[in-house]
């Protein structure tokens, strides 16, 4: 039987056990991974291309209000929301990302057109705006991304200026191994809570926060943004399958021991190796995650990889 692999994240997020409101949005959380990964698979043992079976997973936790994406996303200093995102065809090395997305929900599917409608990697702000105007992408109205949760959360970052991690709230991220070989990364976010106005984190920078060649694998990453993209983590990542012969999981240890040299290196990561074996780790923080290959009978979501 041909090999094929699925792994998404739900972001790194660190929380207090006794503060049972993040331990909700944390069930509810694991409540959509496991529908969403089951979905997923669908569409892999439909013979869906990789970099469509990423497109469509990760619009599936863009429109899930419980994930820092599209709707339910991080607010910035401003109260506002910024997307970022980004994705890559390993088998073709085509890419597209985009960022400063204020008004539309699906931002992984802006930056896929940009991969395959403009000569361009990476478009910004205004540009990126009436890109996806020009696309006939649909308007979300700006309040509709607003969530009870990130509003609370907001007005905690307010109030003071917790530890880095604690602004990470659930970016979104898929690798995905198709049944002909081909695999594609993705990852979309609202950054950090309480970020700078313009600030753009690793997500949508490809070699940060995603890569992928097919000849050796596919990486997505969330965590603190700033140190992720001083490692160039997603590609470090893939040069350790590369050149060193890693198996998925050992190049994801090997990534994350490589961040921790870092003040704040806190991310976690997920991978799926060419022979189609899964890789995820964080550092002292959760990475909320869910896979399924058809080595395995059922899926498995979980919340702490170690
Ligand atoms: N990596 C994202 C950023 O820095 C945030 C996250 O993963 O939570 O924008």
């Amino acid at each position: 039987m041909k090999k094929a692999a699925l792994i998404l994240h739900g972001g790194c997020t660190t929380f207090d056990h006794g503060d049972t409101y993040e331990l909700e949005h944390q069930a509810k959380q694991k409540l959509s991974m496991d529908r969403i990964i089951e979905k997923g698979w669908k569409h892999v043992m439909a013979g869906d291309s990789a970099v469509t079976v990423a497109e469509k997973v990760v619009n599936m936790l863009e429109n899930d209000t419980v994930f820092n994406a599209g709707i339910g996303a991080v607010l910035n200093e401003r109260k506002e929301v910024e997307l970022d995102a980004s994705i890559m065809d390993g088998t073709t090395l085509s890419c597209g990302a985009v960022s400063g997305i204020r008004d539309y929900k699906n931002t992984v599917s802006i930056a896929r057109k940009v991969m395959t409608h403009t000569k361009c990697v990476y478009l910004s702000g205004a540009g990126a705006q009436e890109f996806a105007h020009n696309m006939r992408f649909k308007k979300t109205p700006r309040k509709d991304f607003v969530t009870e949760y990130q509003l609370y959360s907001w007005r905690m970052m307010k109030k003071s200026i917790l530890e880095r991690e604690k602004r990470m709230k659930g970016t979104v991220g898929v690798v995905v191994l198709d049944l002909n070989g081909n695999i594609s990364a993705a990852t979309s976010t609202g950054g950090l809570t309480y970020k700078m106005k313009g600030r753009i984190g690793d997500s949508p920078l490809i070699g940060s926060g995603t890569y992928a060649d097919s000849r050796f694998g596919g990486v997505s990453l969330t965590g603190y943004g700033e140190q992720v993209i001083k490692t160039a983590l997603a590609k470090y990542t893939i040069d350790l399958i590369r050149f060193k012969g890693y198996s998925a999981q050992k190049a994801v240890e090997e990534s994350i021991k490589e961040l921790s040299r870092l003040e704040n290196g806190k991310a976690g990561i997920i991978c799926i190796d060419n022979n189609g074996q899964i890789g995820v780790y964080a550092n002292e923080t959760y990475i909320n995650h869910a896979y399924m290959s058809t080595s395995m009978k059922k899926p498995i979501v979980g919340c702490l990889p170690k």
